[in-house]
């Protein structure tokens, strides 16, 4: 079956709804026009697929309008997922040469490196070779890997602190795949994650840095029929569960905003794991009007920064007027999240970062 014909009656059902999930899409919300609403998305595939109007450069770029959030699915009666089913219709437009540039270029670099960021990165997992035991096999994630390497000692140093030590995997050097999924390339995705999946046999655990990787190896594979060897922790349920061994000081007095990535939250449904573990650092932790699973997006998602930059940034730009009440730094569990907030001009901090400063804190004058 073709990966539309999969998602026939999800377009289906968002094509006759009367949109009743239409404030809930930041990427709509933030271009303020009805085809890139969850219910405009998911007609333009719906008409596609029934043969009733075929796809064009305007829908193609819609079907592109999406950062996969899953925001939509929450506040929806049938509790439809336009997500995965605007991934799928995007198939259809590299099918008929109308993938938009950003993200024709993203499998371009990925046919060329194996990742998105057309780098090499046996060589920087290299750099992290551990030299002393290790419990869990870790997996930060490219993005940590390539653009945030310090959050890569920050993790281990804040994991070893709570008893739990990791050691960069040598699985770290493959990118998950997610990109190739975002961009409906779902052929090169199913073999991407099948050699990904062999590559990690050799491990029962890997504890994964990255709420978007650990989503797609959890959640993703399994829907591709990709059996995964290894149990998918994140590193959040890891620290969380070692709360107990970590050191005994009490919080910075700081008062920070917390923003829910998506694919940790709504993905994989840890929401109080990451609270406990920032609560523990800080005093006071700030939360959105809409928060949880109805949390806002930081528009990194979806390749939409690659397809639609500036409406990208400007959705990092309204949720973090929503988190920032009175101006606190944002912190998130998302490497991209927090790219996205400070090309926003928003000042954030991974989590990771927070605990590592908490730990490095000296009690006392
Ligand atoms: S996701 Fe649900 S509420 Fe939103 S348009 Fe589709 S069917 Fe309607
Ligand atoms: S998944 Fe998010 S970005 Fe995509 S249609 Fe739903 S609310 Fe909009």
């Amino acid at each position: 079956m073709k990966p539309m014909e999969q998602h026939a009656r999800e377009y289906s059902f968002c094509a006759y709804c009367p949109k009743v999930c239409r404030f809930s899409c930041p990427v709509s919300e933030s271009t303020k026009t009805e085809t890139t609403s969850t219910w405009g998305k998911m007609t333009a595939a719906h008409l596609a697929l029934t043969h009733q109007r075929p796809l064009d450069e305007g829908s193609a770029k819609a079907l592109h309008a999406c950062t996969g959030c899953m925001r939509c699915t929450e506040f929806c009666k049938h509790h439809n997922q336009p997500a995965g089913a605007l991934f799928a219709a995007r198939s259809a437009t590299i099918a008929k040469g109308l993938q938009p540039a950003g993200a024709a270029s993203t499998l371009a670099t990925f046919a060329q490196s194996q990742n998105p960021f057309g780098r090499q990165l046996a060589p920087l997992v290299a750099a992290w070779k551990a030299e002393t035991p290790v419990r869990y096999p870790f997996f930060p994630g490219c993005t940590a890997l390539v653009k945030r390497s310090e959050l890569i000692d920050q993790t281990l140093a804040v994991a070893s602190a709570f008893g739990a030590p990791l050691g960069v995997s040598r699985a770290a050097a493959r990118c998950c795949g997610y990109p190739l999924y975002a961009a409906g390339a779902f052929e090169l995705f199913q073999a991407h994650a099948r050699a990904f999946a062999e590559t990690i046999e050799a491990y029962p655990e890997l504890v994964v840095k990255d709420p978007s990787c650990a989503f797609t190896l959890k959640v993703i594979y399994p829907r591709f029929e990709v059996k995964m060897p290894a149990r998918i922790r994140t590193v959040y349920e890891v620290l969380d569960e070692n709360l107990p061994h970590a050191p005994v000081k009490p919080p910075m007095e700081e008062a920070v905003a917390y923003h829910d990535a998506c694919h940790l939250g709504r993905g994989l449904q840890q929401y109080d794991e990451p609270r406990r573990l920032l609560r523990r650092a800080v005093s006071s932790v700030r939360e959105a009007p809409s928060s949880g699973a109805e949390g806002g997006c930081s528009g990194g998602g979806g390749l939409l920064p690659r397809t639609l930059q500036e409406t990208s940034v400007d959705v990092a730009r309204r949720q973090a007027a929503e988190l920032q009440q009175d101006g606190e730094t944002i912190v998130t569990a998302c490497p991209t999240s927090r790219r996205m907030f400070e090309r926003a001009g928003r000042q954030s901090e991974d989590l990771l970062a927070v605990l590592k400063r908490w730990l490095d804190t000296k009690e006392g004058p």
